[in-house]
């Protein structure tokens, strides 16, 4: 008798917490595609019913395997799970504005045609098509949606589908899945170079390193740092990660140093092979537009790191610390930030060229 009213009462339990919560949920697709094809069932046998573009974003219904089942107003369809990013979100419009933004950040659209919404979900009403480029200020915020404005239009829109003024790239679904190694330059015995007044490379490497694997993170990346305090590794062991993992990129850091000429400054990025060269120049051209430094351009180098590294990796140095207006600077968590930026900004660019 004992043990059939815990039975009972275990699965009263279980029905309450099954029933609760969970029904206001759905899912949004957010369609990655040009043209993709909209099918009548969950494979590529089954007939085209019509097309959608990138940016779009559906109520998702269902999944099965590969296939995502979408709400397309009138009817449904299945599209490749490959071809969409997946966001969380509320279906019932009354979502709580969990992170209601009082600063009135700007926010950009990415792709022509972005739908703005009467309310923060796929089952509110389109009110706008945005063009690629139009920029609105930022009302409030939820996890998934902007409430959006500006002279001609108030609405909703996604937040995968527009960039912040921080220029981060926020197309997260670039960074899912990429994984990225970072390797702040020198350590622990090795100091690296020495600054006008007498701070390590080592350290500002390693600040950089910092910023750089939260920036990341944040957006959704896999990120390894070769070294996680200050301590002496060896060049071969830097290079461990980058070649057993599938690594996306190798990213070393340092600074330069020119004791003799305290005026010079400015930013080079090196690489070693061909698969290099395209994230050298990518990465270079965000740093550069980013800080507005002197462009020292980018070379091909005989570096350790590069050199005997099986995947796309650079040598980045980031300034010179001999120069003591830059040493100062790059002691700030502001141009550090910048920085970070303008590598983040290149990289994007790289993953989606
Ligand atoms: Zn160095």
């Amino acid at each position: 008798m004992h043990s059939r009213k815990i039975i009972i009462f275990l699965s009263t339990a279980i029905f309450f917490l099954l029933s609760v919560p969970f029904s206001v949920h759905a899912d949004e697709a957010i369609i990655n595609a040009s043209n993709l094809n909209v099918r009548s069932g969950p494979g590529t046998d089954y007939e085209s019913i019509g097309r959608i573009d990138t940016g779009q974003a559906f109520t998702v219904l269902e999944q099965k395997n590969e296939w995502v089942k979408i709400d397309l107003g009138d009817e449904t369809g299945w599209v490749a799970l490959e071809f969409v990013t997946l966001t969380e979100s509320q279906s019932n419009g009354a979502e709580e504005e969990s992170e209601v933004n009082t600063d009135m950040n700007t926010i950009t659209i990415q792709q022509d045609n972005t739908q703005l919404r009467d309310g923060p979900s796929t089952d509110n009403a389109i009110v706008h098509f945005a063009d690629k480029g139009t920029e609105f200020d930022v009302i409030s915020a939820t996890n998934n949606w902007y409430e959006v404005a500006n002279d001609n239009v108030t609405g909703f829109v996604l937040k995968g589908l527009v960039e912040d003024s921080k220029k981060t790239n926020p197309n997260s679904n670039i960074w899912k899945n990429k994984t990225i190694v970072i390797d702040a330059g020198h350590g622990g015995r090795d100091v690296g170079a020495i600054g006008a007044s007498e701070t390590y490379e080592k350290d500002i490497a390693y600040l950089t390193a910092q910023e750089l694997e939260k920036e990341l993170l944040a957006l959704g990346a896999n990120v390894l740092l070769t070294r996680k305090e200050d301590e002496f590794i060896s060049l071969a062991s830097r290079i461990t990660y980058s070649n057993v993992l599938d690594t996306d990129a190798f990213l070393s850091i340092h600074y330069n140093s020119t004791p003799e000429f305290p005026n010079v400054s400015g930013i080079e990025t090196f690489y070693y092979t061909g698969s290099g060269e395209k994230l050298a120049e990518n990465i270079q051209q965000g740093i550069i537009e980013e800080s507005g430094e002197r462009d020292r351009g980018v070379h091909e180098g005989d570096l350790y790191v590069i050199r005997q590294n099986l995947k796309p990796s650079v040598l980045l140095e980031l300034g010179f610390i001999s120069n003591p207006e830059k040493e100062a600077k790059l002691q700030t968590q502001s141009y550090q930030q910048q920085l970070v930026h303008g590598i983040m900004q290149g990289l994007g660019q790289h993953f989606v060229e």
